[in-house]
This record gives C-alpha cells, sequence and structure tokens, in this order.
C-alpha cells in the first residue's frame, strides 16, 4: 500500500506530526497507510523530524514528557485493539475530563481555524462520508456529516476524538452524554 492513491496536504501533516505531537506511526494508521509513506511525504514537504535521541527513554518517560510537552495528558493512541484493561484504564482517566488543560491548544497550533476545516475534512474521508452509528452515506443523506467531538470537548480536536454522524445520530448523543462517550470510544478504535 505504499504511497498508493494517498494525497496528505502539508499544512495537516505539520498540524498532526508538531502541532498534535502524534508519530509517524500513528499518523500512518489513521491514513491507513506505513510510517514510511508519512515519513516520503514529510521529506516531501520538508517537514523537519522530531530529535532521534528521544527514542532512548522509556515509553513511560516518552509519555511523561510528552504530557508536559503538550500541557495536557493524553491517552496513548493504541491502534485497532485496545486490551480491557486498558480500556478501563482509558475510561477512569476521562472521568476528570473537564479539569483537563487546553490552553496551550491554540497557541502551539499555527493553523488555526484553516487546519480545523481540514481536518473535519480529513475526517470524513476517513470514515468514507458515512455516518459511523446508522452507515448512511452523505449521498444518501443529501448533506454533509457532522464530525462529533467524542467527549463533548471541542477543544480536543485529537484525531481519536472525532467521528462522523448524521444529523439524527448526533442529536441523540445529546441525551446520556456519558454513555455515548464510552461508545464512540470504542467505535472509533475499531471495538465493539
Ligand atoms: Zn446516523
Amino acid at each position: 500500500m505504499e504511497h498508493k492513491n494517498i494525497k496528505i496536504e502539508k499544512e495537516l501533516l505539520i498540524s498532526l506530526y508538531w502541532g498534535n505531537n502524534y508519530s509517524s506511526r500513528n499518523i500512518g494508521k489513521l491514513f491507513g497507510c506505513y510510517h514510511t509513506t508519512i515519513l516520503h511525504y514529510m521529506d516531501r514537504y520538508n517537514i523537519p523530524r522530531r530529535f532521534r535521541h528521544s527514542q532512548k527513554h522509556s515509553e513511560e518517560t516518552k509519555k511523561r514528557i510528552g504530557d508536559v510537552q503538550r500541557g495536557k495528558p493524553k491517552p496513548p493512541l493504541q491502534g485497532r485493539t485496545i486490551p480491557d484493561k486498558t480500556k478501563k484504564k482509558m475510561s477512569e482517566a476521562h472521568k476528570g475530563e473537564k479539569n483537563y488543560n487546553f490552553n496551550n491548544w491554540s497557541s502551539r497550533e499555527p493553523y488555526g481555524k484553516e487546519w480545523s476545516h481540514e481536518l473535519r475534512k480529513q475526517i470524513r474521508i476517513t470514515d468514507n462520508y458515512t455516518c459511523q452509528e446508522c452507515e448512511m452515506t452523505e449521498e444518501e443523506l443529501g448533506y454533509r456529516l457532522s464530525v462529533h467531538h467524542i467527549d463533548f470537548d471541542k477543544q480536543n480536536n485529537d484525531l481519536e476524538n472525532l467521528i462522523c454522524l448524521c444529523k439524527s445520530c448526533h442529536t441523540k448523543t445529546n441525551f446520556n452524554r456519558e454513555n455515548w462517550i464510552e461508545y464512540y470510544r470504542l467505535r472509533r478504535f475499531g471495538v465493539e
């Protein structure tokens, strides 16, 4: 699947890698390609990479450094499957959601609204223009799908926090919010 049919905007790539601190591997997962494809794009766009010495740190240390740099705690991107134990931890970690500090977000994000627009577009592409709950497509519905913030925090534009929903399914999320948070988090990670 190398370089095949995939087009990644420079601005989006910079935002994900530098603004959102994603690894090339995790960006690759989002686009359904290898991290080497992502690195290829970064080279092509002359996007600098993070220092390699950070790889000497243990996973735990790296996570802590990342948290400090971002100014917020954030669960690691787990890929397609999450062990039950981790899911439980994630759910517990997110109980104190409102206490998260997102203040650094806007100052770290050089592309502001433009990126936001690009990001929404990318989420709709990733979700194949299909409501992730009822599976109706934009074509069938006749309108553009909403991009839902899974944790209801509109400042949290992390890709794993965003999912496409039709108007009807989106409206449902206004009731029993807590349940929907957990529900769509599992959906987003592809776990039933
Ligand atoms: Zn729907």
